[in-house]
């Protein structure tokens, strides 16, 4: 398939993470990519070395070629064959015009803000969200000059409208940061609505504020918050679509031209994803439908299991979202199934959630999600820890919540530990 082909757009999501970017003519007709392990490219001549960075620079097409991975490569920094690959899968999958690679899901979410803010604007971002996000929203940004405003129900038309008022009141509105569903309580944002929101705010303001939803929680294959009407869709490829946890790596996809100036900030950054990562991230997405089908299985049978169990006090899996409420309309008309990574509470407190936690073994008492082992960690003491508990609270994480990533393992074995370890709450 070359870069103009463009028949590959009728294929399913499955086999496009197959194969789509690679095409083994371009390597000796090896079935899988190499990895091009160089930090520089020699030009062919004095007139070539013109040429390529013409097209790099000036976007120039001629000297791009027209294979699946582009020739006319200058330094790693700016791009590299196992990048182009990634990229042009990514954005396959994210069904975008195109896709920037970073060496982790925070390089992304950060080179994002720095395309987007400048001094004086404002930005609206979903409440919890991701707390390297919320660092950098909170503790960074309004250092240069940046006003922050947090939107808890971003399902409510009221309470995004009164968010956008505020941040407005403080400078204009640049953009809506999500997060959907959220770590770590699976709260919802109604994506439509919020564009609905920024249109309306950008006819007030002469600009229209970009939407950005980080859809690290679901995945490419679950929940595809461009057609919704998102700008931007970021992604910490880190957890599902890496899924092995052994790799760090992030991505955004978009417009071709909110893309491209992502790309030249990355450029000027160096927080592009390296050869040796986007070549392990080709062949994890190979696997992501398959482990995508396996860990949301997997999750209904745990999620069902802790449900009915005495000691338990509430599950938040979005598959058990009830009929009629606002965030299950949302989650009907936004999501393909509910993923696997949700919070569960215990009847007590501290006490009573690290007894469970010490009874197991198989489920790992680990941070980070989305890997083929199942996962588990106290939110409040871990991923949290530096929350302050009011705040903590509010986004619906006390002493008793304890987070599970369910991964690949045979569901009984899960539920079995899982029903051990409650007997000692
Ligand atoms: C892990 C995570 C990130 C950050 O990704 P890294 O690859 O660890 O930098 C961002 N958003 C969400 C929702 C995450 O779970």
């Amino acid at each position: 398939m070359t870069r103009s082909d463009e028949t590959w757009k009728a294929l399913h999501p499955d086999t496009l993470a197959v194969g789509h970017g690679y095409d083994p003519r371009e390597a000796w007709g090896a079935a899988k990519p190499p990895i091009t392990l160089t930090s520089t490219y020699v030009y062919p001549s004095a007139q070539a070395a013109k040429d390529f960075h013409r097209a790099f620079f000036d976007g120039a097409a001629e000297a791009q070629g027209g294979g699946a991975i582009p020739s006319g490569f200058i330094y790693s920094r700016l791009g590299h064959p196992n990048l182009s690959m990634l990229e042009a899968r990514m954005a396959a999958l994210d069904r975008a015009e195109e896709t920037a690679g970073f060496n982790s899901g925070m390089a992304a979410i950060s080179t994002l803000a720095l395309t987007v803010l400048r001094p004086g604007d404002s930005v609206v971002h979903s409440r919890p969200i991701y707390s390297g996000a919320d660092n950098l929203l909170n503790l960074v940004l309004p250092d240069f000059g940046i006003q922050v405003e947090g939107l808890v129900d971003a399902c409510d038309e009221a309470a995004v409208n009164a968010a956008a008022d505020a941040a407005l009141a403080r400078g204009p509105l640049a953009l809506f940061m999500l997060e959907s569903p959220a770590n770590p309580t699976a709260a919802i944002v109604d994506i439509a609505l919020v564009r609905r929101v920024a249109e309306a705010v950008g006819a007030r303001q002469g600009r229209r504020p970009l939407v950005s939803v980080d859809n690290t929680f679901l995945g490419p294959l679950l929940q595809n918050p461009l057609a919704h009407g998102a700008d931007l869709t970021v992604t910490s490829l880190t957890k599902y679509c890496g899924g092995h946890s052994d790799l760090l790596a992030g991505s955004v996809s978009g417009s071709v031209e909110l893309i491209g100036r992502l790309k030249s900030l990355r450029m000027i950054l160096g927080n592009h994803m390296e050869p040796f990562t986007a070549w392990l991230m080709l062949r994890s997405l190979e696997s992501l439908a398959v482990r995508t089908q396996r860990a949301c299985a997997n999750a209904a049978a745990v999620a069902g299991f802790l449900e009915g169990h005495p000691k338990v006090a509430k599950v938040t899996w979005l598959g058990l979202l009830a009929e009629g409420t606002p965030a299950r309309n949302v989650y009907d008309r936004q999501c393909a199934a509910a993923g696997s990574t949700f919070s569960f509470a215990v009847h007590g407190g501290e006490a009573e959630a690290f007894r469970l936690l010490d009874r197991l073994s198989i489920l790992k008492l680990a941070v980070s999600l989305g890997g083929s082992e199942t996962l588990i960690c106290h939110p409040a003491t871990t991923t949290h820890y530096n929350v302050p508990r009011e705040r903590r609270e509010a986004g619906g994480i006390t002493d008793a919540t304890l987070r599970l990533s369910v991964g690949l393992e045979h569901p009984d074995d899960l539920v079995a530990e899982l029903a051990r370890a409650l007997e000692a709450v």
